[in-house]
């Protein structure tokens, strides 16, 4: 038996909470119109994961839906849903000439962030983008800034500041960042800019949103306490990642795990052999409390 310990705050965010409410929603008028045969039927499609997490995106495929990722996938005359992570206007673009009708979950955090990118791009800035290459969320605020002919750069971690090819001198410069960042990374990487382009322009508020923040800085305490973290969380949900990366910081024996599933016996074993008595659980902001509780039981029968 482990002494357990739920960090708080844990799981889904407000942006989480209201994409996979309108998803439902949309999904539910979907499933109707098609039951009773009315004129107006249209399937519901995603592009890209609602939120990144495999338990849901798998929930909603069994109620019908579709997630698509590759622009070519596109559907026609369908109900087309913009993931928490946002949409370039390039695929905005296509899905109205596809004749869909557009429903948009972006998170408005995320919305702030192509807002901010969009106004700089139009004064002229050079926009050094501090994102994860390929990342859903990069992709749609790049696209804004060559929709209207800006550039930009991207960094992911520090050393990438010595390869911009960009004029110390250069007036025009900003920087801006994915919403879902390892809190202190970004500071050194941000401190670096400012010390190597001191005119660079930085956003009025953190583009790293309160969620990310909060449950980093939760996990950053608990795992000081404990003898194990268990990070719940998909492998490409960026804020699970991070706060795995926070929690390695602070505790020696960091899991991160999708589904409890992963909470095997030779999982238990080997909890066992290392001697943990105290575990903290945490999960991403995609992340249902339904996993928590699961991993938890399945923790307490061992
Ligand atoms: S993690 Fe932050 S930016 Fe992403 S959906 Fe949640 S609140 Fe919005």
């Amino acid at each position: 038996m482990f002494e357990i310990i739920l960090v708080e705050p844990r799981g889904y965010c407000q942006g989480v909470k209201r994409a996979i409410e309108i998803l439902e929603n949309t999904a539910n008028e979907s499933n109707t119109a098609n039951e009773s045969n009315e004129d107006n039927q249209k399937s519901t499609f995603v592009f890209n994961e609602i939120v990144h997490n495999s338990y849901i995106v798998r929930t909603f495929e069994e109620k019908g839906v579709t997630f698509i990722k590759d622009p070519y996938m596109i559907p026609t005359d369908s109900k087309l849903v913009f993931s928490a992570h946002g949409i370039s206007p390039q695929i905005r673009s296509l899905a109205l000439d596809k004749n869909n009708e557009i429903i948009d979950a972006t998170c408005p955090l995320v919305n702030k962030v192509h807002k901010e990118a969009i106004k700089l791009a139009q004064d002229g800035y050079h926009i050094i983008y501090i994102g994860h290459n390929g990342h859903d969320e990069l992709r749609g605020v790049v696209g804004e800034i060559e929709e209207i002919g800006g550039t930009y750069s991207i960094i992911e971690t520090l050393e990438d500041i010595n390869d911009l090819d960009i004029q110390s001198n250069s007036e025009k410069i900003a920087w801006l960042s994915q919403t879902t960042l390892n809190v202190a990374d970004t500071k050194i990487i941000t401190d670096e800019l400012k010390r190597v382009f001191p005119q660079i322009v930085t956003p009025k508020s953190s583009d790293i949103c309160y969620a990310t923040t909060d449950r980093q800085l939760a996990i950053s305490k608990a795992a000081t306490d404990v003898d194990a973290v268990i990070v719940i969380g998909s492998p490409n949900s960026s804020n699970s990642k991070r706060l795995t990366e926070v929690a390695n910081d602070h505790c020696e024996n960091v899991f991160m795990i999708d589904t409890p599933a992963e909470i095997t016996d030779q999982f238990i074993k080997n909890l066992e052999e290392l001697q943990i008595k105290i575990i903290a659980i945490t999960s991403g902001a995609s992340v249902p409390e339904i996993l928590v509780q699961e991993t938890v039981q399945k923790l307490n029968h061992s």
